[in-house]
């Protein structure tokens, strides 16, 4: 066995489509899943003699995403042409920015197995998005969509600071979230509104020698579970290339690759010596974009809780598990309704009970945010007042809840109605608990009598209270009925 080791450098591409409501240089509807081709105009599809001008509110958006990653943020950047030729580009050139991105020099924290790591973040900028080409049915050709031409895309670039394909999927992660939360994109990455790119080489380490692998870029994925596949699946293909063929990054070449989700592979698409020649120059049909300070003050204040503090408030103010605690805030609306329930008066153990266990389990059942369930914040705060107040029990709660969604009544009226009110009424307890242990004088031996037996005869007892009331007996009440009257009898 020789000495061999490695280290992983990952860095990211990302791509967000943002939620504005028009494309980024001129007024056609930015929206997903309408009828090819209908939301197009001359701006956008390349006509000679049309002139863009550019959507204040995509820039904003951007400028929100890079304050929250602590990004620098330019006061003058331009716009620039990157030149190249494609079915779904009709102008030949994608607006872009090169030399002047609106923002760089950035970080955000991630947290893996419980370390936090700070991922910097090189630069921030804005572009648009190209068409795109459809190859269905057997047609024998394909068709063009520009739909999505000139959409607003926010590129988020990282340096090489990941490490695991595991610290890839996180930060994929975190941003997602980020986006959410911001409320600059849906980030549905079914919907390619996110597309991740990730950038991946080893530092092989061998009898004291080292050596670097290739660079490989992964074009396009299209979900958090394949950004962290290809990645792993990257490493042992350059480790096991490496070790047959000997190819460094000084004798090999750059590599574009798919991922191939069938196959869980990666393909080689090119190799390139450099970056191709894009002819970037300067658009001379838009102005330069001067940022006053006041207006970065008005983003700068207007920018919500983020999810890191949020989560960490969320562990220490509400007792959440960090896997709990990120789940909640991945999804700002839940997070939210968590709040405004605690708002009503909902007693907070109880309610986070409550949301890591029926309503997560509603939600997922149904492929949706524990917000989209439809069930009210004053509804959610009802329920878990009546647990609080001991009206309810948990068994009880749980199945009212399957009730909210779908009767609109407040579960406080539904308990009154079905009679599921708790009883904690410690006479009428008794005169059940008198008749059981008439009628079960073994079981009320062994629960006198320490040893084995005690705690079953015991849990026997408690549980005949239980099916004489139907459950809605409170087992506090019962317990400590049942210790005085084994006394008693003693
Ligand atoms: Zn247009």
């Amino acid at each position: 066995m020789s000495d061999l080791n490695y280290k992983v450098i990952i860095g990211l591409e990302i791509h967000v489509q943002l939620a504005t409501q028009s494309k980024l240089f001129c007024a056609c509807p930015n929206r997903f899943g309408d009828e090819p081709n209908s939301n197009v105009c001359p701006v956008c599809m390349g006509s000679p003699g049309t002139l863009p001008v550019m959507n204040k509110k995509a820039y904003e958006f951007a400028v929100r995403t890079a304050m929250a990653m602590n990004c620098e943020i330019a006061r003058y950047t331009k716009w620039d042409r990157k030149s190249y030729y494609y079915p779904d580009l009709p102008k030949n050139y994608q607006i872009s920015q090169y030399d002047l991105p609106l923002s760089q020099n950035g970080n955000i924290e991630i947290t893996v197995a419980g370390e936090q790591k700070k991922i910097r973040i090189r630069r921030i900028h804005l572009e648009e998005d190209a068409g795109k080409l459809l190859h269905e049915g057997n047609v024998g050709f394909s068709q063009v969509d520009l739909n999505r031409t000139g959409t607003p895309l926010m590129e988020i670039v990282t340096e090489p600071d990941l490490s695991t394909p595991e610290e890839a999927r996180v930060f994929g992660t975190e941003l997602r979230t980020l986006v959410r939360t911001l409320g600059v994109s849906e980030a549905n990455m079914q919907q390619g509104q996110m597309r991740l790119e990730p950038n991946i080489n080893l530092v092989i380490t061998k009898d004291g020698k080292q050596y670097k692998t290739p660079i490989a870029e992964v074009k396009n994925l299209g979900s958090l579970r394949a950004l962290e596949r290809a990645c792993a699946y990257e490493i042992q293909r350059q480790l096991a290339d490496w070790e047959k063929t000997g190819v460094t990054m000084e004798t090999g070449f750059k590599s574009t690759r798919g991922w191939d989700e069938q196959t869980g592979t990666t393909v080689l698409q090119r190799e390139k010596e450099e970056a191709e020649d894009y002819r970037y120059f300067p658009d001379p049909d838009l102005v330069p974009v001067v940022v006053e300070k006041d207006w970065l003050d008005a983003i700068r204040k207007s920018l919500p809780e983020l999810p890191i503090a949020r989560r960490a408030r969320f562990q220490t103010q509400f007792c959440f598990s960090e896997k709990d605690a990120t789940t909640l805030v991945e999804d700002r609306a839940t997070a939210d309704l968590f709040e405004q329930a605690l708002s009503l008066g909902a007693p907070v153990k109880v309610l986070c009970n409550h949301f890591i266990s029926f309503w997560a389990m509603h939600a997922n059942q149904r492929g949706v945010s524990i917000a989209e369930l439809g069930v009210s914040a004053p509804r959610m705060a009802s329920l878990a007042k009546l647990v609080g107040d001991n009206k309810i029990n948990n068994t009880t709660a749980a199945a009212l809840a399957e009730k909210l969604l779908t009767c609109p009544d407040d579960p406080a009226d539904i308990a009154q109605r079905e009679n599921l009110m708790q009883v904690s009424d410690a006479s009428s307890l008794e005169k059940i608990l008198d008749e059981i242990l008439i009628a079960n004088a073994k079981a009320v031996e062994d629960a006198r009598t320490p040893g084995k037996k005690q705690q079953k005869a015991f849990g026997f007892i408690l549980g005949q209270v239980m099916q004489k009331t139907r459950g809605q007996a409170n087992p506090q009440v019962v317990n400590q009925l049942l210790q005085k009257k084994l006394a008693e009898k003693n």
